[in-house]
């Protein structure tokens, strides 16, 4: 039985492996009701995924992306935080194991460890592409993206090589995102230096391998978004599946080739790897099975949350994997920790839909808002995707001004700088080891249309 303390401390100690939208959104929580909480991540700070595609095109500085965790907690003395990164799971102990040998054990344990690109065994893909999926993703994708244009600036021919050629896989909310944020950073953002040689010889191309351009919404806003990105420039090629990527090339399911040095992998996610190491029972894309009160299967105070859990809707298929699911699976979890201490009972998860949305240009975004998928696009999209995410950033975060600033900036085209400081990204082999470079796709095929 736990005993509380004078002060309100509780010495029920909840161990959370995960500092994303669910595992901070269940401490805090917790914090507020003084229970013990040991907070292990790989990471010392919270990253706000949402926000990954305008670090990676320069709208918003790494520190507005990810805030360290010993500032989100510095005012609740219940919470310790351990950098670390856990590689197994003994859920009938609930002891977790880290890579240097340290266990944590609580009468608690909350795995919120997210998930991680799903290449889908694409030869080359984990070695060439740039996945988006942490800060250091981002800041590597940044970094790549303007050695490009620095490379072109310098030696115009290597536009032939592909140095001005941008391959996004995967049309889901993803990649529409960063498709539409690079083509607005070549039009609208670039400095004068190098705009004239990127606007003119830039190519965005979208690959995609089903039917459709952000296929989980309505077939309005599949034709909406295709509108806004060809406008902008992106060529957009679905049913097309990408076999292989190479240090110079996307290769294609037709067996034609781009040349490319930049392919940005938004083609999906699994699960994260210490799910597999959890010895528990997986279900889709080898998440962590749960029960309706978001327990694992068979251990009573062993919580999955978030992207890593398969958590089961009342209609008989899982919660998508979305921020606001894994932030009120936090807080959930950490109200059910609540409940037993008092000897209440725990109720099933009950989630508050707050819809769907995507940003896909300046001013340009598509939301189906709320449970009944209320459908709005243009800038009265921009700005429910502004108040949803406002909203998701306050459960993690106590404050919000980099998100508020960055959507009134929007509409103003400032930036911040566009450092490249990740020359493990920028580092560009232009010989070609992989074999030849493909033939560059014909100038009139692929110009950009005038905005
Ligand atoms: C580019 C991108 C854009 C997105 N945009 C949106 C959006 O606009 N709206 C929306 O609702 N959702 C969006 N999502 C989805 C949303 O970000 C995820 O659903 C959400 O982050 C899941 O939260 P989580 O807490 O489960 O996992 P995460 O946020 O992934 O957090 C998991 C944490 O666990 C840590 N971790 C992992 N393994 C270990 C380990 N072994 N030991 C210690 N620490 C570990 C990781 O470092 C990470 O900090 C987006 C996702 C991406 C990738």
């Amino acid at each position: 039985m736990t005993r509380a303390a004078e002060d309100g401390t509780t010495d029920t100690t909840v161990v959370i492996v995960g500092a994303g939208f669910a595992g901070v959104g269940c401490a805090r929580v917790l914090a507020r009701h003084r229970v013990q909480v040991l907070l292990v991540e790989r990471n010392n700070y919270h990253q706000f995924q949402p926000l990954l595609y305008q670090a990676a095109t320069a709208q918003l500085a790494a520190s507005d992306v990810g805030t360290p965790l010993r500032t989100l907690f510095h005012k609740d003395e219940t919470v310790s935080i351990k950098k670390d990164e856990v590689v197994s799971v003994d859920a009938a102990t609930r002891t977790v194991t880290t890579t240097d040998g340290h266990s944590y054990r609580g009468e608690y344990l909350v795995l919120a460890v997210g998930s991680q690109p799903n290449f889908f065994r694409t030869p080359g893909a984990d070695t060439h592409a740039f996945p988006l999926y942490s800060l250091a993703d981002a800041q590597r994708l940044r970094s790549r993206i303007f050695e490009l244009f620095e490379a072109a600036d310098r030696d115009p021919k290597l536009v032939d090589a592909g140095a001005l050629t941008f391959v996004i896989v995967g049309a889901g909310a993803t990649g529409v995102e960063i498709a539409g944020a690079l083509a607005d950073l070549v039009h609208n953002v670039l400095p004068d230096e190098y705009r004239d040689l990127a606007v003119q010889a830039t190519r965005i191309y979208l690959v995609e391998h089903g039917h459709a351009v952000l296929a989980p919404f309505s077939r309005d806003a599949h034709e909406y978004a295709i509108r806004v990105l060809q406008r902008d420039g992106v060529q957009i090629m679905l049913g097309t599946s990408v076999k292989e990527v190479t240090s110079n090339s996307v290769v294609l399911s037709d067996g034609s080739a781009i040349a490319t040095r930049c392919a940005i992998w938004a083609g999906g996610v699994r699960a994260a790897p210490l799910a597999a190491n959890a010895g528990v029972s997986r279900g889709r894309g080898g998440r962590i099975t749960v029960l309706s009160d978001l327990t694992v299967e068979g251990f009573d105070r062993v919580y999955a949350l978030g992207d890593v859990a398969d958590i089961p809707s009342p209609d008989g298929t899982a919660f998508p994997q979305l921020g606001s699911v894994a932030l009120q699976t936090g807080q959930w979890a950490a109200k059910s920790i609540l409940a037993d201490i008092a000897g209440r009972p725990r109720g099933s998860f009950h989630y508050h839909d707050k819809g769907i949305m995507a940003m896909i240009g300046r001013g340009a975004a598509v939301a189906e808002v709320g449970a009944k998928r209320h459908e709005l696009h243009g800038a009265i999209a921009f700005a429910a995707w502004l108040g949803v995410h406002t909203w998701l950033m306050s459960g993690v975060r106590s404050r919000v001004d980099a998100l508020v600033s960055w959507g009134w900036d929007y509409f103003s085209a400032s930036r911040t700088p566009a450092l490249i400081d990740r020359p493990d990204a920028a580092t560009i082999d232009w010989g070609d080891e992989d074999g030849e470079t493909p033939a560059a796709p014909g100038p009139a095929q692929l110009k950009p249309a005038a905005r």
